[in-house]
């Protein structure tokens, strides 16, 4: 089998590896590099991201609260943002003639709304610079030769290169995760992130569809090891969708991601309290139906929600109390009140179970932290050794935040490596 030698081989033809191949290769094109790429295809990822439209980045330009929407990685990632963000993402592929757009929501597209605007954009950087891309090389060995300045040694079924320097950006992978840790990296077990929650509950059939502002509290009975205080932590506000399975929206998938190793541990089985109307406690809202019952004492309960409530969801809440559909509200009962008030305030769900939200299976876990320097993203257990994507035990909320992180890592790792190599 034939050697090949190069000054940086890269494991992963994925987002992070190849912007971390672009970049370096951009301030020196002299420099020999190499990605390796296990699949027939590279960026099979970015072809389906963001429903094939991919959602390269988030229009959120403050580090610090872009930190925040990262689960894993928000105190590691706040000095590497600083460095390169949202904004200079931006910059960049609006540089290379990839027109972006924002959404409402703040998630960022190719006004193209394709995904494979951005891949064209990186196979013609890579070409421009001489970038070699190998398809069908899996890696399946790594060693580090001593008192060789072409030190890793990578092997595959037909692959066999020598490299200066090694960049390892093969995403979730437990194969690689494996060779990692043979390498003495420690690495976080992998568990799901962002996803939806099973909840089958009489309260929330037929309302498939409905979403609601609402502030989202977890408690269990059985805690199974998992701490009463990190339980109390997990909170979450915004808003919620009721689905045919159960709850997902924003506030939801927040709180499986932030959660997401305790839910693991509770096997997926935990409760909620929600409150639907977060402008108010219990005895705010009694005040606002005693309200309602001298001002309004001849209307149907059924037929008035309060404060704006869909009357699908106000009427499955006073069906679920048993509340006769024919009471008005100056016959209602000071226990009905309490109950009701409980119900808008404090309902209590059961969640039994998850669900993936649309397709994107992502993972928390990875190379642990602590073992990476996050000025240059290099091992600390190995010189010339950097490690950058979601190979790394950083995982973030929906929104197009993942790839930030594949960029941020990547272009850091390029700009160090344009130094050293
Ligand atoms: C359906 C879906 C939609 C998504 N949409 C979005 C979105 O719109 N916005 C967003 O921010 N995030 C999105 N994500 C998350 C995002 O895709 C990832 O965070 C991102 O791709 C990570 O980039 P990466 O380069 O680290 O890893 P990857 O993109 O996974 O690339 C790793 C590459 O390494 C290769 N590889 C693995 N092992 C080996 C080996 N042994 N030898 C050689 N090669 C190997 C793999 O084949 C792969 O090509 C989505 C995820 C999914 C699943």
């Amino acid at each position: 089998m034939k050697t090949t030698i190069v000054d940086l081989a890269i494991i992963g033809g994925g987002a992070a590896g190849f912007f971390a191949a672009i970049n370096l290769a951009a301030s020196k094109p002299a420099l020999k590099i190499l990605i390796l790429e296990k699949g027939k295809q590279v960026l099979s990822k970015v072809k389906i991201s963001g429903g094939g439209r991919c959602n390269v980045t988030h229009a959120e330009f403050d580090p610090k609260a872009l930190a925040k929407n990262y689960p894993r990685g928000h105190k590691e990632l706040l000095g590497p943002f600083h460095q390169f963000m949202t904004g200079d993402m931006f910059a960049w592929l609006e540089e290379k003639g990839v027109e972006l757009k924002i959404e409402e929501d703040g998630r960022v597209f190719p006004v193209s709304n394709s995904s494979q605007t951005i891949i064209e954009c990186f196979e013609g950087e890579t070409q421009k610079f001489g970038i070699e891309v190998q398809t069908n090389a899996g890696i399946d060995q790594i060693n580090k030769l001593n008192g060789d300045a072409y030190s890793w040694e990578l092997r595959g079924k037909e692959t066999l290169v020598h490299a200066k320097s090694l960049i390892i950006a093969t995403g979730s992978s437990p194969k690689m995760w494996k060779l990692i840790s043979g390498l003495g990296h420690q690495i976080v077990p992998p568990v799901p992130s962002l996803f939806t929650f099973n909840v089958k509950d009489e309260r929330l059939q037929n309302l498939s569809g409905i979403s609601l502002p609402a502030e989202v509290e977890v408690f269990t009975t059985k805690d199974r090891g998992v701490s009463r205080q990190k339980l109390k932590s997990l909170h979450s506000s915004g808003p919620v969708l009721i689905t045919h399975w159960g709850l997902s929206g924003p506030c939801i998938l927040k709180l499986s991601a932030w959660g997401a190793r305790e839910f693991y541990e509770l096997n997926h089985q935990f409760q909620l309290r929600i409150n639907w109307l977060p402008s108010h406690n219990e005895e705010t809202l009694k005040g606002v139906f005693a309200e309602f019952k001298t001002n309004h004492p001849k209307h149907f309960l059924f037929t008035n929600p309060i404060e704006g409530l869909p009357k699908r969801f106000w009427q499955s809440l006073l069906k679920h109390l048993q509340i006769d559909n024919q009471l008005n509200w100056s016959s209602m009962s000071k226990s009905q009140m309490h109950s009701l008030a409980q119900e808008l305030c404090a309902g209590q769900f059961h969640v039994n179970g998850k669900s993936t939200f649309k397709d994107e299976f992502v993972t928390a876990g990875g190379v642990h932290l602590k073992e990476i320097d996050f000025k240059s993203f290099q091992s600390k257990l190995h010189q010339d050794l950097f490690f950058v994507g979601e190979v790394l035990d950083v995982d973030a909320v929906t929104g197009g935040f993942n790839f930030q992180h594949a960029w941020t890592s990547a272009f850091i790792c390029a700009k160090h490596l344009s130094t050293s190599l």
